[in-house]
């Protein structure tokens, strides 16, 4: 037995100042006062995709625009008839945001290529770099990818004030053709995508890498509370039915219910509708949502369930009413087992720190993860801000975090059959 074939191979790097010398000169394209503003289908978003066609072209690439507006190019590989192995993020922003959230997994994508061309390594498998379109109007690009993009989505507005529809004229798509840029499960052998966390429980817990487990799922609800509006003067203390007294008790009841057990889990009452929302009057109906999401899907329903109990309680101890409805329930999407084990083996040969977590945000990769093997890599936002002119991540950290992905492609590429 050759014992030699069992020696660890070192790990390969890529160019880190290269990389963050594209996020630097990127970081002038959509610069206003305000922050990052590359909204889907503006001018600035328009700029950064040409800026990014000359990354691909510059790094020896040949980018092609499919008819959804993604930006795509194919490096072969030695081995017919195997799926590619994807890897990519997006560039557009959102308003007043930063100019890593998306760009610094883009880019990446584009250096592991040309870091594996310039090494002279040719994968057993095609690898297909992707930058996708519209990611944060509601990751337009990788929906539109797995087929599950619809007509009401085409219509929807963008922050841009173009629709989806006309957008995807604009980048270069063609509306009429989209079907022919879906991909169905099989004809992608795995995704990868590199991101910032946009928490700060990398930097909290001294982690250099977050191993993905997968997208949280999110349910909305929107509860109306009913009382009885009645004279704040007249009306004795002992005979009411105050809606906002209800609320207030019902969202410390889901805060502290959502805390009473161990986990991740999340809720959130962020929006709260009092009527008649006037100085004098017990207020008669309140109207909140309830932001709930965790990656375990039952957590969510058993959460939902101990939220009405809690409701009905209150709901007797102050004499009103409370009525659920679903407003938005998304999946959770979970990361490939094979796929996080690449990922920190990567990690690992690379003497990076690393740790399992879920993602809170939502990413094209959980669209994708309908349709292939998907995994994803974090690294540390500076205190975990995100959506943000502040937005920040230390270039080391990102090119970490391009050497992660590298690695883990090339496990990938050996691991897969
Ligand atoms: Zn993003």
């Amino acid at each position: 037995m050759d014992t030699l074939r069992f020696v660890q191979q070192a790990p390969r790097r890529v160019n880190g100042p290269r990389l963050n010398g594209w996020l630097a000169q990127f970081d002038a394209i959509g610069r206003t006062a305000g922050g990052i503003n590359r909204v889907a289908y503006s001018e600035a978003d328009l700029a950064g995709r040409t800026f990014t066609l000359g990354l691909f072209r510059d790094s020896g690439l040949t980018p092609r625009i499919d008819t959804l507006g993604n930006i795509i190019a194919r490096v072969p590989g030695t081995q017919a008839g195997l799926a590619p192995i994807l890897i990519g993020s997006h560039i557009d922003s959102v308003t007043d945001g930063g100019n890593y959230d998306g760009p610094v997994g883009s880019f990446a994508a584009i250096e592991v290529a040309r870091s594996l061309r310039e090494q002279g390594v040719t994968l057993r498998h095609p690898l297909d770099v992707v930058v996708w379109q519209n990611e944060e109007g509601g990751t337009v690009g990788s929906k539109g990818y797995i087929g599950e993009l619809t007509e009401a989505d085409l219509a929807k507005t963008a922050r841009s004030g173009k629709t989806v529809r006309e957008g995807i004229g604009i980048i270069g798509g063609n509306v009429a053709r989209i079907g022919e840029s879906v991909r169905k499960r099989g004809d992608v052998a795995c995704y990868i995508e590199l991101h910032i966390e946009q928490g700060g429980n990398l930097e909290r817990g001294r982690r250099d890498i977050g191993v993905v487990q997968g997208i949280v799922g999110l349910r909305w609800f929107e509860v109306t509370i009913t009382g009885f509006a009645n004279h704040a003067g007249a009306t004795p203390m002992d005979q009411r039915q105050d809606a906002m007294l209800a609320a207030a008790k019902f969202t410390v009841a889901v805060h502290d219910a959502v805390r009473a057990e161990p986990g991740r889990q999340v809720a959130t009452v962020g929006r709260l509708t009092v009527s008649p929302n006037t100085t004098n009057v017990i207020p008669g109906q309140v109207v909140l949502t309830v932001d709930l999401r965790d990656l375990d899907q039952t957590k969510i329903d058993r959460l939902e369930a101990r939220f009405k109990q809690l409701a009905n309680e209150i709901g007797a101890a102050t004499k009103t009413t409370f009525a659920f409805s679903v407003l938005t329930d998304s999946k959770p999407a979970l990361s490939d087992e094979r796929v996080m084990e690449w990922v920190e083996a990567s990690a690992a040969s690379l003497k990076a720190s690393y740790n399992r977590m879920p993602s809170g945000a939502g990413h094209d990769a959980q669209e994708i993860a309908h349709i292939a093997p998907m995994g994803m890599i974090f690294i540390p936002s500076v205190g975990g801000i995100s959506h943000s002119p502040k937005e920040f991540s230390r270039p080391e950290d990102i090119a970490r975090g391009a050497d992660v992905l590298l690695n883990a492609v090339l496990a990938a590429d050996a691991g897969l059959r």
